[in-house]
Parts: C-alpha cells; structure tokens; sequence
C-alpha cells in the first residue's frame, strides 16, 4: 500500500495525498462555506469554484464540472 500518506490522516480508506490528481477527494477538515473555501485533508484548500490551492503553494485551475452545462445557454 501506499506509505507516503500524511501521517496526520487518521481517515479510512486514507486521503490522497495533496499532491496528487485526486487531492480534490480528500475529507475536508474545516469548511469556510461564507468565504467560499474548504480546507480538505493534507493541507489543499478547495475553491467553491473548484480551484484549489496546494500546500506547496502551486494554484489548481478550476475545472468546472457544471460549465458545459452553464454556458450552453
Ligand atoms: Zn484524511
């Protein structure tokens, strides 16, 4: 199994890890929801708009699941 997960995730199945492409799936450990922003397991912080941003520093550009849906009109 995967032994580089953040020793401070106490969650099963374990989150992915910040740095990887699945970062988004982690359990979010405090939501900001009036600010727009949760702060998910590993560090990440999750965008309502689905950016993130990484505990490295590097931004995640938003993908935007509903925009196809959104700009259709
Ligand atoms: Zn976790």
């Amino acid at each position: 199994m995967e032994q580089s997960q953040s020793p401070t995730c106490l969650h099963s199945p374990p989150c992915p890890r910040a740095d990887d492409s699945s970062w988004g799936s982690a359990k979010v450990v405090a939501a900001h929801p009036e600010q727009g922003w949760s702060l998910l397991c590993g560090g990440a912080l999750a965008f309502e708009d689905t950016g993130g941003l990484l505990p490295d520093g590097r931004s995640v550009a938003p993908y935007r699941p509903t925009d196809w849906t959104r700009t259709a009109a």
